[in-house]
């Protein structure tokens, strides 16, 4: 399978899905698995600093095929476990360490993309958060005065009245928004694919159609045979529980997305996001959107859990699972009545059973990995990455003090306690969300049931 049903793999050149074949080889020092970013990252910094190293990345389909070809291009400074970290004064200096290295890993990538010359389409618009109902103003401004008080600054957050919120980006409803300048956007595809050359130019083994069936310390078991490695990392997040033994390791859950064909100047002076500013709002079932480089909104929105973790390789465009997403694009914008939405796609992110990323090497049997990022992994990814690499090398570094390092996550619940968990969190979700949206004030009952879930 070569496409993953995204605007961006149809927006790739038609040329560059799908690298040139290579023998397989039967020994190398490093075999990573899974060509997304994480395992891009690790090639990319493992060719960096140790380039007497014989490293291979294994991807059962194409590079990018996986969350890393079809995200919504947030590149976030800032993880998933963040906002936990700071709310502990326990934990808050770690949180801070954590977020200024995630502020920092955006400029990293940036800088990556420039020196390789990978044009992802980066842009640093920053991130608003918008209050589309007036309660969430006071809520969203008792969030930022939380950060200013734990240690970041009106550089990091500030508050855009309603004006100017709306001055930047024209939604139906909008009384003001947090922004933070520590965001950007980017093409997900154009970085991944534009990864996998750069590494393939530099002596890596980029093997694509090569599907790793299982592995054990030392050994790797493919589609085309067997492969000896010193060390092997998986890098699978949201596909892990298609692995042998892996069933229960992290959680797939599915996030689905919307592109529209390209908008009229005249829509866009309504739209704005002349910046190409990534935008949300705080309902909990999670929403994302950024303007593409062609002029397009592309938008996504949270989805769901299937029985058994089964792991849906592509989500055929027409799953009802989109419709919401659609709407809640349309909601957003009505002036998008007219216009066509020309590509909905999804796919499976990966979240472990502690809900934060971990990052993992064990010297003695050469095995690791790094995932599960609850959809906030474009840039985490890069981060673990890093932290992997300098793990695998030994070396002591400030990101190995991170803690996502052997922060290990013990496994789901059996089914049908995993399907029944992740149903009611995702009812309490859409019931807390609805319930806002019309009462215009918090939900205290359901979103206590979310939040009971999501720890
Ligand atoms: C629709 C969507 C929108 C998202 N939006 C954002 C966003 O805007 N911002 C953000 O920060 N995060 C977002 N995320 C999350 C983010 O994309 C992921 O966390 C990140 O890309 C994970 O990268 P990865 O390399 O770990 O995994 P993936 O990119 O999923 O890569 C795993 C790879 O492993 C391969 N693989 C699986 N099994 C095998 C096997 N047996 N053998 C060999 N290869 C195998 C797969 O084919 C796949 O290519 C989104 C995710 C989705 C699905």
């Amino acid at each position: 399978m070569t496409h993953n049903g995204s605007y961006w793999f149809d927006s790739l050149a038609p040329d560059d899905l799908g690298l040139a074949a290579e023998p397989m080889p039967t020994q190398v020092d490093v075999a990573i698995i899974g060509g997304g970013y994480t395992g891009l990252w690790m090639a990319y910094y493992l060719s960096e600093y140790c380039p007497h190293l014989k490293v291979a990345i294994l991807e059962a389909e194409v590079f990018g095929f996986g969350a890393s070809g079809r995200n919504g291009g947030w590149c976030m400074g800032t993880s998933h476990d963040v906002e936990a970290l700071l709310s502990q004064v326990s934990t808050r200096a770690t949180g801070l360490r954590l977020a200024r290295a995630m502020q920092a890993t955006v400029d990293e990538i940036a800088r990556v993309a420039d020196h390789e010359q990978i044009d992802c389409h980066f842009e640093k618009g920053g991130n608003l958060m918008v209050a589309t109902s007036p309660f969430q103003v006071t809520q969203l401004q008792d969030e930022l005065k939380h950060l200013h008080q734990v240690g970041f600054t009106e550089a990091d957050y500030r508050w855009l009245d309603a004006p100017e919120s709306r001055a930047r980006v024209g939604t139906a409803s909008n009384f003001g928004a947090m922004f933070t300048p520590h965001c950007a956007a980017i093409h997900p595809a154009r970085l991944a694919r534009g990864l996998a050359h750069r590494l393939k130019a530099r002596g890596v083994l980029c093997l694509e159609s090569t599907k790793v069936t299982g592995y054990v310390s030392g050994r790797v078991e493919t589609n085309r045979g067997e492969l000896r490695a010193d060390k092997i990392l998986r890098a699978t997040e949201g596909f892990t529980p298609t692995l042998k033994g892996q069933k229960r390791a992290v959680l797939p859950i599915y996030s689905m997305m919307v592109a529209t064909e390209p908008l009229p100047g005249s829509v866009w002076d309504e739209i704005g996001l002349v910046h190409r500013e990534t935008f949300g709002d705080p309902r909990r079932v999670v929403i994302y959107g950024q303007r593409t480089a062609d002029d397009r909104l592309a938008f996504g929105g949270r989805g769901g859990y299937y029985f058994g973790s089964k792991v849906k390789p592509v989500i055929p465009g027409d799953d009802p699972g989109l419709d919401s997403v659609a709407q809640s694009l349309r909601d957003l914008f009505p002036v998008l009545v007219d216009y066509k939405m020309t590509h909905r796609w999804g796919g499976p992110l990966g979240v472990n059973r502690h809900w934060r990323p971990t990052v993992t090497f064990d010297p003695e049997t050469g095995l690791g990995s790094a995932g599960g990022y609850v959809g906030e992994g474009v840039a985490a990814s890069n981060l673990a990455a890093r932290i992997l690499v300098d793990l695998v090398r030994g070396e002591d570094s400030e990101i190995l003090g991170l803690p996502w390092v052997d922060d290990l996550a013990r496994n789901w619940e059996l089914e049908p306690v995993r399907f029944l968990g992740a149903r009611i969190l995702q009812y309490a979700a859409e019931r807390a969300d609805a319930s806002e949206a019309e009462l215009g004030r918090p939900a205290r009952f359901w979103d206590g049931l979310f939040n009971r879930f999501v720890d």
